[in-house]
């Protein structure tokens, strides 16, 4: 007997991968999960946001339950677009399956993930009708895009409406090359800053008539790489990689090689532990500078942040989601900071939130892929999270223990 497409994450994959819905299109995907939840019992509701830009963006909200504790799970449904699809060894959005791997933009991130927490929830309900709880699935159509208009405007609506949630679990890939290996529980956050340095353009055969801005700029910028963050303040928080600063790009932009220029640029982005935030950070740069360089020929600017650093202490609920990683995978996920920013920073300022999911080698990439055997296999996880969470120790009658730990080894060559 095939499972229906809800309760199967391989069919639901497949058919999400089918909604062209690149950031901000809707493209069905979003339509599939609601009226998928909704058939299963789910309340749901669509939170839209940004109607003034002309793009407005869709969020899916479906509540299952009214009791506490509230558990949301948590996804996007929108992707990043495909590049050449000529490229692509199957169609980007045809959802083909090809030696145990299912093909398409979102396999990974995270459609595919997003179909295992729609299907784990399904198989709960439909288990264990009356559980002492609620499920909340969050799905927004705007995590690859600005994020503006998805999960930091419905959380606000929520908080307004008087609406708490105990935990998030994020579906995003956080394993790097093996499913199980790898939990988040936190990220750093990111602050990007343009410096620039005006000088007096000139003749290069005179060099004392003008004043050539790239030394100074050079000058700067080594006075900020040379400073090690994480000695700046003290009880560097373990939980975290090492704070650092990367210089992306340097402009000046001169064509000519006889002229001196005018002005020279670049920008660096900070990744930063959460003993810092982007204010303390600016303010300490500001300083920093204005010390080494005090006859101040520079304007240092540094753009709005909405990715602060976050971190979810390891509680019970992470001990639960490890045991459930490891129950089925047979490993002892690390718990890790790493990565760039998602989601989960918006879920951060309400609540806990932890975020596991796929293998993401191919996230982003031409060709981007997931085993088979890893969608069933985290399916089951978040069958079991559920489980342990919401039914404590009623949990050996589950469906998910039928089918055993049974390690999956498909994706170890990763497509
Ligand atoms: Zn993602």
């Amino acid at each position: 007997m095939t499972e229906p497409i809800s309760t199967d994450p391989v069919s639901l994959a497949t058919a999400l991968i089918r909604c062209p819905s690149v950031t901000p299109e809707e493209g069905g995907a979003l339509v599939l999960v609601e009226r998928t939840l909704r058939e299963a019992g789910f309340v749901t509701r669509w939170d839209i946001f940004g109607q003034e830009t002309g793009t407005p963006v869709t969020n899916l909200v479906a509540r299952y339950g009214t009791r506490k504790p509230v558990l949301i799970l948590a996804g996007h449904s929108d992707v990043v677009p495909p590049g050449p699809e000529a490229a692509w060894r199957h169609p980007p959005f045809a959802g083909i399956i090809e030696n145990g791997f299912l093909y398409g933009r979102g396999a990974v991130d995270m459609k595919g993930g997003l179909a295992c927490l729609v299907a784990a929830a399904l198989r709960f309900v439909k288990q264990n009708p009356d559980f002492d709880g609620s499920i909340l699935c969050f799905v927004t159509g705007d995590e690859e895009g600005p994020a503006l208009h998805g999960t930091a405007k419905v959380l606000e609506a929520m908080a307004q409406r008087g609406e708490p949630f105990d935990y998030c679990l994020l579906a995003e890939p956080t394993c790097p090359d093996r499913l199980g290996t790898t939990l988040k529980i936190g990220r750093r956050g990111s602050l990007t800053g343009d410096l620039i340095v005006n000088g007096v353009q000139g003749h290069v055969a005179y060099p004392e008539r003008a004043q050539n801005p790239i030394p100074i700029l050079l000058r700067l910028l080594r006075v900020l790489l040379d400073e090690n963050l994480d000695q700046v303040q003290v009880g560097r928080s373990t939980l975290f990689d090492p704070s650092h600063l990367e210089i992306t790009t340097i402009d000046v932009g001169n064509p000519t090689p006889n002229v001196i220029p005018e002005q020279a640029k670049a920008t660096f982005n900070i990744r930063f532990n959460d003993l810092w935030t982007a204010q303390s950070l600016a303010a300490h740069l500001h300083q920093r500078l204005k010390s080494a360089c005090p006859e101040n020929p520079y304007t240092l600017t540094f753009r709005h942040s909405n990715a602060p650093a976050f971190v979810t202490e390891p509680d019970a609920f992470t001990a639960l989601v490890s045991d459930a990683i490891t129950a089925e995978t047979g490993e002892v996920p690390a718990l890790s900071t790493s990565g760039g920013t998602s989601d989960a920073r918006f879920f951060s300022q309400y609540g806990k939130v932890l975020e596991f999911g796929l293998v993401g080698q191919t996230m982003h990439q031409i060709d981007e892929c997931v085993a088979i055997a890893d969608l069933e296999a985290l399916t089951r996880i978040f069958e079991d999270v559920l489980a342990r969470y919401f039914l404590k120790e009623e949990k050996s009658s589950l469906s998910f223990k039928a089918h055993g730990n049974t390690h999956a080894t498909a994706n170890a060559e990763g497509g």
